[in-house]
C-alpha cells in the first residue's frame, strides 16, 4: 500500500472462505479464520490511518455469500443418468442431455433425495441471481445438504465430515453476506 501510489486497491482474504468449505462454519476452526481475516483487516485500517492515506481513504468490506453446512451430497447427475436423461462417455464427461430434463425435473424433483423444489429461471431472478446465463431450471437444496455434479456412485453420497458450501437460496439467514464502511473520520457504516 504505501509502496505503489494506487489509488484503487482490492484485496481477496480468502481463508474464511476455505476453512469453512473444508470444516463447515460456527467451528473453532472457522472462528480462528476469522479473528485471523478481522486482524488483517485491522492493519489495514490502521495503515489508512496514516500518510498519504489519512483523510483521503474509503475502505469497504464486502462479503458475496454465508455459508450453510452440509454432510450429505446429493448427486442429481446419478438419478438423471439412471433414468436415461443424460448420457457420458468413459471419462464420465457428460455427452448427450435429453430436452426432456425440464420438464422431467420441474415436474418431478421430488424423486430426488435432498431436492426440495425447483426454480424456473424467472424465478431464480427474482431471488437477485440476474445472470444472462442462468440455467432453464435451479435446483433447490436444503440445511445439511449440497450438491454435487458427480455422475457415479450413489445418488446421495457422503460429504466425509462436517463440511460447508454456499450457492444456496439466499433466504435464509445463514447465507446473508455483510457490508461494511469505514469512511472518513472512522465513521462506520453496516449492513448485513
Ligand atoms: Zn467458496
Amino acid at each position: 500500500m504505501t509502496q505503489h501510489n494506487a489509488e484503487l486497491i482490492l484485496l481477496h482474504l480468502i481463508t474464511p472462505d476455505g476453512v469453512e468449505h473444508g470444516y463447515g462454519s460456527d467451528t473453532p476452526v472457522d472462528y480462528q479464520a476469522v479473528v485471523e481475516s478481522d486482524q488483517r483487516l485491522g492493519e489495514i485500517r490502521d495503515a489508512l490511518q496514516q500518510s498519504p492515506f489519512a483523510g483521503n481513504a474509503i475502505m469497504f468490506v464486502v462479503f458475496d455469500h454465508g455459508f450453510a453446512t452440509c454432510a450429505k451430497l446429493p448427486q442429481p447427475n446419478v438419478v438423471l443418468k439412471q433414468r436415461g436423461l443424460i448420457k457420458t462417455d468413459e471419462t464420465n464427461k457428460v455427452t448427450e442431455r435429453r430436452t426432456e430434463i425440464t420438464a422431467v425435473l420441474a415436474d418431478k424433483p421430488a424423486g430426488m433425495h435432498g431436492v426440495l423444489g425447483v426454480k424456473s429461471s424467472g424465478e431464480f431472478t427474482q431471488l437477485g441471481g440476474h445472470n444472462p446465463e442462468a440455467p432453464h431450471l435451479v435446483l433447490i437444496t436444503g440445511p445439511g445438504y449440497s450438491f454435487d455434479n458427480c455422475v457415479k456412485g450413489k445418488a446421495v453420497a457422503d460429504a466425509g465430515g462436517h463440511k460447508g458450501s454456499h450457492g444456496h437460496d439466499p433466504r435464509p439467514d445463514s447465507m446473508y453476506a455483510t457490508f461494511v464502511a469505514v469512511e472518513k473520520g472512522n465513521q462506520t457504516r453496516h449492513k448485513t
